[in-house]
């Protein structure tokens, strides 16, 4: 049985645009895997919570000075930030790809990208992984604070490629979104949901039984499907 509503309304802090974890669909209602996972879980659980689409490191940075209760928008569980947050289950594989515009017919490895710039998206596994083969290969970064702001650089020319994760690259991809990827995935953590460390041990106890119900339940593979079909 679900625990009593405490009554709390918990903020979650979530990225602006990150197909299929969370976007707005056309009447603007932010949805994705994320978002229905969390509504699912909030409903096993008993709990009401508020979503804050602040941005990616936004998001984690409010978390960090405690200014939401949790945040989930495809974060990636790493021992770095292991140290400042406490993360739930894993819910997601992922991984870090490198993508160019679907035009380009150029660029095929990191050796390519030698004298170019290349687009990041601030405080990500991709912004951490194009950053230690920066110098290596040497291409130069240009950040962006969100995913679509990144793949309009690449759209536009003025950075030759992309790192972001694989996922949410190749639903992109998959939509038509002017990019393609060339290289293999690179290592990278699995997402979970994030609060403080030692904060918030109620809320993530609920989220981690939540989750644990909907894998039981079967509704979990249903959300995954709804979103990536056959890809599930
Ligand atoms: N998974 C990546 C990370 O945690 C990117 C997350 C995102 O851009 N929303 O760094």
């Amino acid at each position: 049985a679900a625990a009593p509503d405490s009554g709390k309304t918990y903020v979650i802090g979530t990225d602006i645009t990150f197909a299929p974890f969370e976007f707005q669909d056309v009447s603007g209602k932010f949805v994705g895997i994320d978002m229905d996972l969390m509504e699912a879980i909030a409903k096993d659980q008993n709990f009401k919570y508020e979503i804050k689409p602040l941005g990616f490191n936004a998001a984690v940075q409010a978390l960090e000075s405690n200014q939401v209760d949790g945040v989930i928008a495809g974060m990636s569980i790493t021992d770095e930030r292991k140290q400042k947050f406490d993360f739930s289950e894993s819910y997601f594989e992922s991984g870090v790809v490198m993508a160019i515009s679907k035009n380009n017919d150029t660029i095929k490895s990191y050796e390519d990208l030698k004298g170019k710039k290349v687009a990041v998206k601030t405080g990500t596994e991709g912004y951490s992984f194009a950053e230690s083969i920066a110098s290596k290969y040497g291409f130069t970064i240009v950040p962006f604070d969100d995913s679509m702001q990144m793949y309009d650089d690449v759209k536009t020319g003025n950075s030759v490629a992309c790192f972001d994760d694989y996922p949410v690259l190749a639903y992109g991809v998959n939509q038509n979104n002017g990019l393609k990827i060339v290289t293999e995935k690179e290592a990278g953590g699995s997402y979970g949901f994030a609060v403080g460390k030692g904060k918030n041990q109620e809320l993530m106890q609920k989220f981690n039984t939540g989750l644990t119900n909907l894998k039981a339940s079967g509704e979990y593979d249903q959300i995954l499907e709804k979103y990536l079909g056959e890809n599930a």
